[in-house]
């Protein structure tokens, strides 16, 4: 019994040797049968997003190959696409983000890698939510990164006379740095109304009277140099507005008396961090400062306190932060708590 086994065992053997010295290959079973053991797959025919591939895999044992088509997913979003990205930057009220499209089919992928507007003012997480003791509203940011340290009441109806300030100064500087404008910051403009009727201005020296007293006169100087009448110069103020996405937030007829339109917190805090990014602006704001104010033992560059709004900013490292607050009697030098929280 046990030679039987034996004998059997060494046919087993011959068997398998003489079949691999014949043909090369290795036969695991008598009559060269196996379960095929197919490796990795290589693509005959990429799949793409538009059409079926082919791809092979062959045996380990025998090399045998199968080859299988590759269907295109019913799901457009796991094709195989060919993408080519486009960057959109930021613009002032509208969002960047990367435009990736397929250049073979027609399937586009909006916005990937968003980034904000770039005066978007966003929330800052463990941002200070609640007012102090006498002020509705409170917005804290900086020009470097335009995050809310103190939010609260930014959908707060605000007086509109610091708007009113801004957006004509906002369309002014905006023309200053127009390509192929006549007008700069030395050009003389004469005044048209007023005590200084007459007599002739810089831009310069009009911007600086108008961020500190909101003068009719000076207005309308500077309106009838640029557009030569009330309602052109209003377009441009509107204009001005949109792009920089407070038009819905903000109204303000700037010829009306001071006072008349609305505005949000918001908003003005969004008009705010854009102005401050105009050295013109940054002067005229400092200029206005009362000579004694201080917040946080300095002097700051920035104090306007118009209607039912203060704001303030302090310089800290080349960096402008400054604060918007809104209540009908805003305690004296609340921003001392405000500043010395950041
Ligand atoms: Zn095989
Ligand atoms: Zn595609």
């Amino acid at each position: 019994m046990r030679k039987a086994r034996v004998l059997l065992l060494l046919l087993l053997f011959s068997l398998l040797f003489t079949a691999c010295a014949d043909t090369g290959t290795t036969f695991l079973y008598e009559k060269g049968e196996h379960n095929h053991v197919f490796g990795n797959r290589y693509d005959i025919t990429p799949v793409s997003c538009i059409a079926e591939g082919t791809e092979v895999r062959y045996c380990k044992i025998c090399h045998e190959s199968v080859t299988e088509t590759v269907p295109v997913p019913e799901d457009i979003s796991v094709r195989r696409h060919a993408f080519s990205d486009t960057v959109i930057p930021p613009t002032e009220s509208a969002e960047g983000y990367t435009r990736r499209a397929c250049t073979v089919c027609e399937y586009v992928v909006e916005r990937t890698d968003v980034i904000p507007a770039r005066y978007a003012l966003t929330p800052l997480e463990g941002a200070v939510t609640v007012a102090p003791d006498g002020v509705d509203g409170v917005l804290l940011s900086d020009t470097a990164s335009h995050r809310l340290t103190y939010n609260v009441g930014d959908s707060l109806s605000v007086s509109p006379h610091l708007a009113r300030r801004l957006a004509v100064a906002l369309a002014i500087t905006d023309e200053l740095a127009r390509e192929g404008t006549a007008f700069s910051a030395e050009t003389l403009v004469p005044l048209i109304s007023g005590a200084g009727n007459g007599n002739r201005y810089t831009v310069h020296a009009l911007v600086l009277e108008w961020i500190a007293t909101g003068d009719v006169h000076v207005l309308n100087g500077l309106a009838f140099a640029l557009d030569g009448s009330e309602g052109g110069f209003q377009a441009r103020v509107n204009e001005r507005l949109k792009r920089l996405g407070v038009e819905g937030a903000v109204t303000v007829d700037v010829f009306a008396a001071e006072g008349e339109g609305k505005a949000t917190l918001g908003a003005t805090a969004v008009m705010l961090a854009r102005a401050l990014d105009e050295p013109l602006l940054c002067e005229a704001f400092s200029e206005s400062v009362p000579n004694l104010q201080q917040i946080v033992g300095q002097k700051p560059v920035l104090y306007l306190a118009l209607g039912n709004l203060r704001v303030a900013g302090i310089l800290k490292n080349g960096v402008c932060y400054f604060s918007l607050l809104c209540g009908e009697s805003i305690p004296i030098g609340v921003e001392n708590a405000v500043f010395s929280h950041e």
